[in-house]
């Protein structure tokens, strides 16, 4: 342990613990990761489960999984689902059961009531509006609500009455009795308790009255013994209010709220509100939309787990917000797949290659190698024919001398392959290019021209060796660099953030594929040369059409487009 306590040293965090553990000798570190079941993960979650997580291991402590649900209304089963198994899938366990704050109402209600006892809550039954407009503002102080002086009986029959089901939504709920001059907003007597008629997916129709996030929170973690609590900077004042209620009720264990910055990724939006909208008007298609960081977009578009880790442990935990680069996470996977993909051939947009000086029924194999640099990785097969597909890309019609692929009269070797030299092409009536006629040099195999230069290489595949396959491209999903920030972010969309292209990849790695694509724990990724890293997208392939999802680009095309 004490290696990696130094080693994590600069984290502000592990200083704060390296601390309270110099204090006290036996503390035991129980920290928890707490969800709302009201949408899916994104990778701003990942960064809170790596860091609470992981500091349970490091330091042998534990980590609760606890589903903070008390808005029945937002909240749902499927999330709850959803949200287990990204945490699995990113590779943590909680510690035994998962906790919901639901489990704790009945403890809940009793802390209210010791507040009210204590002369420090009421009920108040000002409407939501009135509430909102006797807080104040920043510069403005607070004014008492005229129900703030009821007596304690009668705040305690009032609070069983809202319990009972007998005030309708939004007539009554229960505040705190703090100071309505705070410089803390939060702590203008902040409520405690609302009144909501929904059917809770944990407690059914048991209750009708729900704790506040503040309410609930604090005291979970007091009887969950959590010791480090983290969360969010947004929530600082909010520690006034936390350390407040654990003071003023009888806990007996007193954790802490520690806050660190919230994870603000270039070009995307992570507020599950926003994200939400995004779904609705259908800008993308449902929560594992490759486009958006959910943890299940992420898979879908190919990340794997430790990709994202390694992303959350470089970009580290601070107290200050910032806008971290979208290469860093892009970095993070190509790295990874650069070294574990299988290279193999893929033609996206093909366009036919025709050599008329080989044989029809000519048929060579040739055997290439699935990793340039990893042996261990092992070869495939590939089939050489008079009759291939290149990319549309690689091929000028019209003279271009800064043109380095393949052009009328001048030479290129296929990958792995002979070099061939364009002599003619053929168009359809639309004046559309069907056929490149090239002369193929058949003493250039494995050998370096003579007296030339060597000339460029290209992808192939041969036809009679091809698969169908369609190849999904995303982009960005917004123009703007922090459209977070903006309120009509909509505004902002790139209409090219997909881009689907029907091409063709090789016949015997599409068998090898189709053999797989039913086992949900196989991640099928490859490195298509020249264009790109792609996995398998399970849910919309096919047995007679693959799909893939270009999970990253070569390069880092975000660093090259600034210089
Ligand atoms: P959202 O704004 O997306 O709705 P949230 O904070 O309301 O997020 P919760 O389900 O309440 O979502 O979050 C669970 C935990 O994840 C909290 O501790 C929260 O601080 C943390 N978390 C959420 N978003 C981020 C983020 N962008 N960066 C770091 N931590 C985050
Ligand atoms: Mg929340």
């Amino acid at each position: 342990m004490n290696t990696k306590t130094k080693k994590n040293s600069n984290n502000f965090i592990y200083k704060i613990i390296n601390k309270d553990l110099k204090k006290n000798k036996n503390l035991l570190l129980h920290t928890r990761f707490p969800p709302e079941p009201n949408g899916h993960l994104h990778i701003g979650h990942a960064k809170s489960i790596c860091l609470n997580f992981e500091l349970a291991n490091l330091y042998h402590g534990y980590c609760n999984l606890r589903f903070d649900d008390t808005n029945p209304i937002k909240e749902n089963i499927k999330y709850i689902n959803s949200i287990q198994n990204d945490i699995k899938w990113l590779g943590y366990k909680w510690h035994k059961k998962i906790r919901y704050s639901s489990e704790h109402f009945s403890k809940l209600y009793e802390y209210a009531k010791e507040l009210i006892q204590k002369g420090l809550a009421y009920v108040d039954e000002l409407t939501k509006q009135e509430i909102r407009e006797y807080r104040g503002t920043l510069k403005t102080i607070g004014k008492n609500s005229p129900y703030r002086d009821r007596s304690i009986t009668e705040n305690l029959k009032l609070f069983e009455k809202m319990r009972q089901g007998k005030f309708n939504e939004g007539e009554a709920c229960l505040r705190a009795k703090i100071n309505m001059s705070s410089s803390f907003i939060v702590m203008r007597d902040p409520v405690l308790y609302r009144i909501i008629f929904s059917t809770h997916h944990q407690t059914e129709n048991k209750w009708c009255i729900y704790p506040t996030y503040d309410f609930a929170h604090c005291l979970s973690d007091s009887i969950e013994g959590i010791t480090h609590s983290f969360c969010t900077l947004e929530f600082q004042d909010n520690k006034n209010l936390y350390n407040w209620i654990l003071k003023k009720t009888s806990v007996t264990h007193y954790s802490k709220q520690y806050e660190f910055s919230r994870l603000n990724l270039e070009y995307s939006i992570l507020s599950k509100r926003k994200i939400a909208v995004l779904i609705e008007k259908k800008i993308v298609n449902g929560w594992d939309d490759p486009r958006i960081l959910t943890i299940s977009g992420l898979r879908r578009k190919g990340y794997t787990a430790s990709s994202i880790r390694e992303f959350c442990h470089r970009i580290g935990v601070t107290k200050q917000n910032n806008l971290v680069e979208f290469s860093m996470l892009e970095y993070c996977i190509r790295n990874e797949l650069n070294q574990k993909a299988v290279r193999t051939m893929a033609v996206l947009e093909p366009i036919k290659i025709f050599l008329y000086n080989i044989d029809d029924n000519h048929e060579e194999k040739l055997i290439v190698p699935n990793h340039p640099n990893n042996p261990s990785l092992g070869t495939h097969e590939i089939i050489f024919t008079n009759t291939i597909y290149i990319e549309r890309e690689d091929f000028k019609e019209e003279y271009d001398k800064k043109y380095k692929r393949l052009k009328i009269g001048e030479e290129i070797r296929l990958r792995y392959s002979y070099i061939i030299k364009a002599e003619k092409i053929e168009k359809d009536k639309n004046g559309n290019i069907i056929n490149i006629i090239c002369f193929c040099d058949v003493n250039s195999l494995g050998k370096k021209p003579v007296n030339k230069k060597n000339p460029a290489v290209i992808h192939w595949i041969s036809i009679k060796n091809s698969f169908p396959a369609q190849f999904k491209l995303y982009n960005q999903l917004f123009k703007i660099k922090n459209p977070e920030q903006e309120e009509n972010f909509l505004s902002f969309l790139n209409s090219n953030s997909l881009i689907v292209k029907n091409g063709f990849i090789e016949k015997k790695i599409a068998q090898k594929i189709i053999k797989k694509m039913n086992d949900n724990f196989i991640h099928l990724f490859f490195q298509f040369e020249r264009i790109g890293y792609f996995c398998l997208d399970k849910l919309d392939s096919k047995e007679n059409k693959l799909v893939f999802n270009r999970t990253v680009n070569l390069r880092d095309s975000w660093n090259l487009k600034k210089k």
